[in-house]
């Protein structure tokens, strides 16, 4: 089929371009009206030798209409539709009307025919782990889910505060609920499962994460903290993403792929080079240390946009391509709504990524 998610717009009376934007759109030179009626036909519902059949019937001969079969092939302009039907099958059906449109978004960015649907089909044996139920990370665990990953577990304890409500993630109306709880159910919403449903673990997606996201809710991941959780994950050899919001700044990344590219201790050896005292203030903002803010801020948009983006990177490092956020992180200011990215080389004295991997000694640098 023509990639549904594309834009038909005629330049002029022969030529049609498939695509709004510029830097990927493809024209089409020479449309009549058979070739015209032929590219109609591309819906989904034929076969290639049905196809090739039909334009025939058209008038443009067999040859015609397999070259130009291969023509849109190499345009990027096609996808396999029985292979993307049968990946959506794999969801409940509720799920697989949600999916349309990121279906659609995922034939644009793999472009391959079919290889949407070997990705989509890989996002639904994933399991994420993500490690904080608050403002950013319940609303990631429901992003990443409505993306269509297919177990998204929230790791948190106690109860909902107002300060983890957002409406992306855990709703106002279950502050005083337990936090596992109320983030399972953001989840279950994402997936379009009907309230009070109960969660059954998907048996093909046992074993260890895909990949860990540690989204504290002191918003101490913005500093490559905890150090003890990181040191277990780089032992295990599991990918980790650090993500937070402190004061007006939310930060994305480092995400770290254990022996191939710079991890938390590297960030926080980088930070004291810059700061010899980082440790010890490192120390005071930690989990209940002394000098932590006594009203944390965090901004609901910034909560939002930091989810979003994490979500994106997550999903971009599972489907097989490295996010900016690997080898460096993104900061977005609530201050001038910039978003930056910022370089993180492996740090000499963190070894993280020497030759047979020695593990980073525990505990704080
Ligand atoms: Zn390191």
């Amino acid at each position: 089929m023509l990639k549904p998610a594309l834009a038909r717009l005629w330049r002029d009376e022969r030529t049609l371009q498939f695509g709004a934007v510029r830097r990927h759109a493809r024209v089409v030179e020479q449309v009549d009206r058979p070739v015209a009626a032929f590219l109609d036909l591309l819906d989904g519902s034929r076969s290639t030798e049905e196809l090739i059949a039909a334009g025939e019937r058209l008038g443009l001969g067999r040859a015609v209409a397999g070259a130009l079969l291969d023509s849109l092939a190499r345009g990027e302009l096609l996808d396999d539709a029985a292979a993307l039907r049968q990946a959506l099958d794999g969801y409940p059906r509720a799920r697989q009307e949600l999916l349309g449109p990121d279906a659609a978004a995922l034939s644009l960015v793999h472009p391959e025919p079919g290889e949407a649907a070997e990705v989509l089909t890989a996002r639904r044996a994933a399991r994420i782990e993500v490690r904080g139920a608050e403002r950013v990370g319940a609303a990631l665990a429901a992003v990443l889910t409505a993306r269509g990953d297919g177990t998204v577990t929230v790791v948190d304890r106690g109860r909902v505060a107002a300060r983890d409500c957002s409406p992306a993630g855990v709703p106002a109306t279950d502050v005083g609920r337990l936090r596992t709880t109320a983030a399972r159910e953001a989840v279950h919403r994402a997936a379009g499962s009907p309230v009070g449903e109960r969660h059954r673990p998907d048996p093909v997606s046992a074993g260890p994460p895909a990949l860990v996201v540690l989204a504290p809710r002191d918003g101490s991941a913005a500093f490559g903290g905890a150090a003890t959780e990181a040191h277990e994950l780089m032992r295990a050899g599991v990918p980790h993403l650090y993500v937070g919001v402190v004061e007006h700044l939310g930060v994305v990344g480092p995400l770290v792929v254990p022996g191939a590219s710079s991890c938390g201790r590297c960030a926080s050896l980088t930070r004291q080079d810059e700061d010899d005292s980082w440790p010890r203030l490192l120390a005071q903002l930690d989990g209940t240390g002394a000098g932590r803010a006594r009203t944390p801020a965090c901004d609901s948009a910034l909560a939002t946009a930091v989810a979003g983006l994490a979500a994106l990177h997550a999903q971009l490092y599972l489907d097989g391509v490295l996010p900016p956020s690997v080898d460096g992180w993104c900061e977005v200011s609530a201050a001038d709504g910039m978003a930056r990215r910022l370089r993180l080389p492996s740090h000499p004295g963190c070894g993280c990524l020497w030759p047979s991997a020695p593990v980073p000694p525990q505990g704080r640098p």
